[in-house]
């Protein structure tokens, strides 16, 4: 069996090998998009030189006091050309007059009539104040670069540099089928050995969180002829991943494995050394230009989510170079039981106090406890070779 790394490394390998396709988004809705070009300014930003405070422009000498000549607003531009006597009252933002050297704050200044004085104990230093043109950003530098997530920060950029339209990476298409006798639709009340089929909504929001595209094929038996036959369909779909959950442990009617072969789906592992979410199938279908990545998740609903967090969504990050602080180091605040060489991803409940991180992971850890699972707002990563943590150790949390 194959310890985590291993296992992440190999789908990774395999996500790489995708082809990524772009298409032109309108800024406004390129929000949480990936930027697919190197995003060029079309203009210096700023595009010219202004004032950063509300103030009083000058032509710097060594003197006090001023005659105001005029005004400047935001926007609204008249070209005074100053001597060393003049002053011109000037906005936030406004371009400045063409031999204007230095702006004066509004509160270091007192105002009589069309005299400005210098307060006592305010100074000033020649060139204070300014932004000048192209100081952010010259024209034709790279404003935004390729692989960016939209965020706000980023879209005033884009819209600075007179993006209307983006090319952004095309979400990537995931299909999730759920397999199991026992499943039934959440609107009908579970009888007797019934169960609701939570599974596909906790994966179909899982790729929704991370803003790519979720199919949901919904449920089947576990009817190996039945199973065989939505595979075969799931794999004719334009998709990018096929993740399916259940039957795929090595229970009698776990069917999944053999029934991803027949389809012919290679097998790249099966099986990995970690709890919750050991069953774990990774596989590979290619047919023509099309590849599909095939993940076979066990049907435990804190299994398959973990499984999810800890190999498709960090693969998936990868894929689009995405490095966003996905975990921390926090000071475990109970013991917790550990005696095999396994990975383990105990959910704890992460918290700031007294400037530090903590973080709790007192209930049950079944991996079948799906309350428990989403109380819980991070992962513990415990390696292989750690055992029994202690409280008071510091350890991996990964946020979820
Ligand atoms: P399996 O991996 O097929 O052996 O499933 C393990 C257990 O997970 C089942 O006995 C169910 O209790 C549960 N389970 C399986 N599939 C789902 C699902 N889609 N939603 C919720 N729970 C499920
Ligand atoms: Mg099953």
């Amino acid at each position: 069996m194959i310890n985590y790394n291993k296992a992440l490394e190999i789908i990774k390998n395999e996500i790489e090998k995708l082809t990524l396709h772009t298409e032109e988004v309108d800024l406004l809705e390129s929000f949480n998009r990936i930027l697919a070009e190197d995003v060029i300014a079309d203009v210096d930003l700023p595009p010219f030189d202004n004032s950063a405070v509300d103030g009083y422009a000058i032509k710097f000498s060594e003197r006090t006091q001023w005659k105001i000549i005029g005004e400047i607003s935001a926007g609204n531009f008249s070209s005074f050309t100053l001597t060393e006597n003049d002053a011109v009252l000037i906005t936030t933002g406004s371009k400045l007059p063409p031999n204007a050297d230095t702006i004066i704050p509004i509160e270091d200044i007192e105002v009589n009539g069309s005299t400005l004085f210098l307060k006592q104990n305010s100074f000033f230093r020649k060139g204070m104040n300014i932004r000048k043109q192209g100081n952010d950003l010259r024209k034709n530098a790279i404003a935004v670069h390729c692989f960016t997530k939209i965020d706000a920060k980023t879209i005033a950029v884009l819209a600075s540099c007179g993006r209307e339209k983006v090319k952004v990476y095309s979400k990537l298409k995931t299909a999730i089928l759920a397999t199991g006798d026992e499943l039934i639709p959440i609107n009908e009340k579970p009888e007797d050995d019934k169960l609701r089929v939570s599974n596909i909504y906790s994966l179909y929001t899982a790729v929704k969180e991370m803003n790519h595209t979720a199919i949901n094929l919904g449920f089947i038996k576990d009817d190996k002829k039945l199973i065989s036959e939505k595979i075969k369909a799931a794999l004719a779909l334009n998709i990018d991943l096929l993740i399916t959950t259940g039957g795929v442990s090595v229970g009698k009617y776990d069917f999944l494995k053999e029934v991803f072969e027949e389809q012919g789906v290679k097998e790249k592992f099966w099986k990995v050394n970690i709890k919750p979410g050991k069953p774990i199938y990774f596989g590979l279908y290619e047919k023509d230009e099309r590849r599909i990545l095939v993940f076979g998740l066990p049907g435990n609903p804190v299994s398959s989510l973990v499984n999810f967090y800890v190999f498709i969504k960090p693969a998936i990050e990868f894929l689009f170079r995405q490095n966003e602080i996905k975990s921390v180091t926090a000071i475990l605040q109970n013991d917790l039981k550990k005696k095999d060489g396994k990975r383990h991803f105990p959910r704890g409940i992460l918290f700031e106090e007294n400037g530090e991180w903590k973080v709790t992971s007192e209930f049950s850890q079944s991996s079948g406890n799906l309350v428990e699972m989403s109380r819980a707002n991070c992962l513990i990563e415990i390696e292989e070779n750690k055992l029994n943590p202690k409280k008071g150790e510091r350890v991996k949390c990964i946020l979820i």
